[in-house]
């Protein structure tokens, strides 16, 4: 695992800022006609205007600067043509490059009113984020943030997927140590000060078995249940987690008030 000094920490987390910013102009855009071409294009250009790169463009050849995966799609979709409807639900992975460092987080959007089982899903999911976070300080290991994960999710019944998991990040994009969202307590690599991780439960609402599509890019359920998706980039600082993603431009594009950031804003946002 590399190790990063606050300098460095402070470029990863203008690359994150520069993705929650694109997210908050996707959750501006999403509603039910729109394509995930429409929105791939939006954030593309807003990106480039900001001076970085897309990350993921090119990266292992993928073609768009977003992943947006809706409904029963896990995580890699490719955006394309098809108009959102409402009821969907729609994950947005999104990566950019600056100063040499890279951002790498996702959301999960529902398109207008979706099912209470589905907002149920993203609401746990989610949870699950900020409970794996908190258990990245100094001295645990990286073993237990996937088991806060696993424990929290487990209650509810829903489907961890298992081949997919969390990672390292700064110069590069997928950086050790890997971060399943699953695992033993007390086992892994120990957690330090200067980490820099993606950590980003990947939950579906039936089983944990995925596969991938014929464009070798898509992963999708097993039994085509939804799946969501959230992820946020976490540097220990002060042996503490802190955060270098925000979801407040979702917050104030949606009009949702939300304290679920502050207890990991210690550093920066005080
Ligand atoms: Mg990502
Ligand atoms: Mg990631």
């Amino acid at each position: 695992m590399i190790l990063k000094d606050i300098d460095e920490i402070k470029k990863i987390r203008e690359s994150a800022q520069l993705v929650s910013k694109t997210l908050g102009l996707m959750a501006n855009e999403i509603k039910p006609g729109v394509t995930s071409l429409y929105l791939d294009k939006i954030a593309e250009e807003f990106i480039l205007d900001n001076k970085a790169e897309p990350g993921f463009k090119g990266y292992d050849n993928f073609p768009n600067t977003l992943c947006v995966s809706i409904n029963n799609e896990v995580v890699h979709g490719i955006p394309c043509d098809t108009p959102l409807k409402n009821g969907d639900i729609i994950s947005i992975d999104c990566g950019v490059l600056k100063n040499g460092f890279y951002g790498d987080h996702a959301y999960t959007f529902s398109v207008g009113e979706v099912s209470k089982e589905v907002q149920e899903l993203l609401d746990v999911t989610k949870k699950s984020l900020y409970i794996g976070i908190e258990s990245m300080k100094e001295g645990n290991r990286i073993g237990d943030i996937g088991y806060a994960i696993e424990n929290y999710i487990k209650i509810h019944g829903y489907g961890i997927v298992r081949e997919l998991v969390g990672h390292g990040l700064g110069q590069s994009l997928h950086e050790l140590p890997e971060v399943p969202n699953y695992g033993k307590k007390g086992t892994g690599k120990i957690i330090k000060n200067g980490l820099v991780l993606a950590i980003e439960p990947m939950i579906n609402l039936g089983t944990e078995k995925i596969k991938i599509n014929d464009d070798g890019w898509t992963f999708v359920t097993a039994d085509s249940l939804q799946s969501a998706h959230f992820e946020h980039n976490i540097a220990v600082i002060d042996s503490k987690p802190e955060l270098l993603s925000t979801y407040k431009y979702i917050y104030q594009a949606l009009g949702i008030e939300s304290d679920e950031e502050d207890k990991f804003n210690n550093f920066f946002n005080r």
